[in-house]
């Protein structure tokens, strides 16, 4: 790594004090422990723990009663603002629903919505009542509905009359456990149809105090689906003390101040759009602007100004989004409030890094976690430098690693900086999945390494001397080539760094001789056409950055790459219709409704 690429913190990028700054020493002084004593305002009967108790009445029963919690826009609306009071009399209402409906804690609540009030009532007052919720992605289609609720045992779901009739009724009796579904008007007003509750009445009808379900640590809070990108999505099991690492990460990974705004652009259909969309932002009493459109670089520059955003945490795929969009738009803005921009689900290329810094001030901090670690792991913080393509260190309390798998299926520590192997991480933080729904092995197969203590990940790093980890690519994309084992996100990074390329998925295509040989599938900037020589030029680029052992043999121009619904590339697709073999599961992808 070419050292004056290194993007180095001074006090002068600090508009406020950031809570993390001495990175050995905070990592010396933390614990677990600790981190749940600050929680905890709202006292459990035998020292449980709530989400929905730490998240929204701790703030509700003290001095930001009356504060915005959530700010809700939508075009052609006026804003709805949600004070955290209000936030805990509608989720009691909410609560007291499901009680009335028989709910029992543990019992499963779905939730099919975009991102409006409703769908944010609906997951914390099922938190609240003891209920495991699981947000799905409102552009699932009714198959990849089904399958979830059927492998949730859904007794609730809570939708819109529209997503209902396009996407449940016709399924209903294939969901055998599915007992109630409550609808809202999406015209605003009552719902009427057969086999279907209105939910507006029933939170009209319902009380707006409720005791908050007595639910321990270890008890079920959250089932969350993987976003599908390696194959059939799994179902993540989480508990309610995984609100200790919700709290703690957003301190020292996304540096929330409780006069924050703040933006997270995910949605709770996958797992960022919870732990960081909802439940951490709520934790520091920050305010959260959510808008339920889609992604438009217009509205969301406008967005990142007008709404004076300080916090900002977005994904890779957005971010290329609107660097494709052209540099012209972001001209007519200004971001003076913005402090702090964060990034998390993909390989951040270090041109989007450096983007960050030119286009809005600021560098991105790219994160990595996964929907079975719960939340952030690894991060780029305030605490330390960027190194632009690493994904940060571990935070204080997570301990990571770089581990060799074994055939016979046992793992062992590679000491040694700089070499590549399966990202691990030691068990003991609390928002660790405890279970793959339906599927034990699976999760059993996790586990390896001393005292099988290690959560293998399934994503390939390397860590440097300075203890920085590379993302290299899942363990199924990367590539073996003439002897080299080649990471798809380094030639991705590479290419990328040429002006016309919007975004890059690389695959490897068997080869008889070589085993495989890197083919590449570009998107191009707006403003570029693809040609003959531009391919050609791409070739060369590609070629004079990685060396011809690692550079693209070939390279295919697409209008835009595959994509899951959390925006991720799906290269094996990518890979499945180049080789013209089946494509597997599609559930989750973009368009795919
Ligand atoms: P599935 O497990 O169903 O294939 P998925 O792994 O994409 O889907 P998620 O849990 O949503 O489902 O995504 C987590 C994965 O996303 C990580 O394991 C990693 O591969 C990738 N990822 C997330 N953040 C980063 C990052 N900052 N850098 C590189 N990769 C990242
Ligand atoms: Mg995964």
């Amino acid at each position: 790594m070419d050292s004056s690429s290194i993007i180095r913190k001074t006090a002068a990028d600090q508009r406020v004090t950031p809570n993390f700054l001495d990175y050995a020493a905070e990592r010396q002084r933390f614990s677990w422990g600790a981190v749940g004593r600050e929680l905890q305002g709202v006292a459990q009967a035998g020292g449980g723990i709530n989400i929905a108790a730490e998240a929204v009445e701790r703030h509700a029963s003290g001095a930001l009663r009356d504060k915005t919690a959530f700010r809700f826009l939508s075009r052609g609306k006026p804003a709805r603002d949600v004070s955290f009071g209000e936030l805990s009399r509608l989720t009691s209402r909410f609560a007291n629903v499901l009680s009335q409906l028989g709910i029992d804690r543990g019992e499963r609540v779905f939730v099919l919505a975009g991102r409006i009030p409703e769908l944010y009532v609906a997951v914390l007052g099922g938190l609240k009542h003891g209920a495991v919720v699981s947000p799905l992605f409102s552009a699932f289609g009714p198959e990849p509905i089904a399958t979830r609720v059927n492998l949730g045992a859904g007794r609730v779901l809570v939708t819109s009359d529209m997503l209902y009739e396009r996407k449940v009724a016709k399924w209903r009796d294939k969901m055998p456990t599915l007992d109630h579904v409550l609808l809202l008007a999406e015209d605003g007003g009552s719902t009427n149809i057969p086999g279907t509750l209105d939910l507006a009445t029933l939170m009209a009808a319902a009380g707006d105090t409720s005791e908050v379900a007595a639910t321990g640590a270890e008890d079920m809070s959250l089932l969350h689906f993987t976003s599908g990108t390696t194959g059939t999505p799994k179902g993540a099991v989480h508990v309610h003390g995984a609100v200790i690492t919700h709290f703690a990460t957003g301190r020292y990974a996304l540096d929330l101040h409780a006069d924050d705004i703040y933006w997270c652009t995910a949605d709770p259909g996958w797992v960022t759009g919870t732990s960081y969309g909802i439940i951490a932002p709520l934790l520091h009493g920050v305010t959260s602007i959510i808008d339920s459109e889609e992604f438009d670089a217009e509205r969301w520059y406008g967005l990142l100004q007008d709404e004076g955003v300080t916090v900002w945490y977005t994904a890779p795929t957005a971010v290329r989004m609107l660097m494709k969009a052209g540099a012209a738009i972001p001209r007519k803005y200004r971001f003076p409030q913005l402090r702090f921009i964060a990034s998390v689900g993909e390989p951040l290329n270090p041109e989007a890094v450096r983007w960050g810094k030119e286009v809005l001030g600021l560098p991105i901090h790219d994160n990595w976690w996964q929907t079975e670690t719960g939340g952030i792991m690894i991060a780029n913080t305030p605490a330390f430098d960027i190194k632009p393509g690493s994904m940060g260190r571990p935070l204080p309390g997570i301990d990571a690693a770089i581990m060799r798998r074994h055939e016979d299926g046992t793992a062992t520590l590679i000491e040694e900086p700089d070499v590549e192997g399966e990202l691990a991480l030691k068990r003991g933080w609390p928002s660790m999945f405890r279970a793959y729904l339906n599927n034990e092995e699976r999760y059993r197969k996790c586990f390896a390494g001393p005292n099988n203590e290690w959560y293998l990940t399934g994503d390939l790093a390397k860590r440097d001397a300075d203890g920085y980890f590379w993302f290299v690519g899942r363990a199924d994309d990367v590539i073996k080539s003439a002897g080299h084992l080649i990471g798809p996100f380094e030639v991705e990074s590479a290419l990328m760094e040429h002006p016309a390329v919007a975004e890059a998925g690389v695959i490897g295509k068997p080869d008889p001789v070589v085993g495989e040989v890197v083919k590449a599938f570009v998107s191009l900037k707006k403003g570029f056409e693809e040609s003959e020589a531009l391919r050609m030029e791409l070739l060369g680029h590609a070629r004079k950055r990685l060396g011809a052992a690692v550079a693209p043999k070939e390279i295919a121009f697409l209008p835009s790459l595959p994509r899951t619904r959390s925006g991720k590339i799906m290269r094996r697709l990518l890979k499945a219709r180049e080789l013209g073999l089946p494509e597997g599961d599609t559930s989750t992808l973009e368009g795919n409704a």
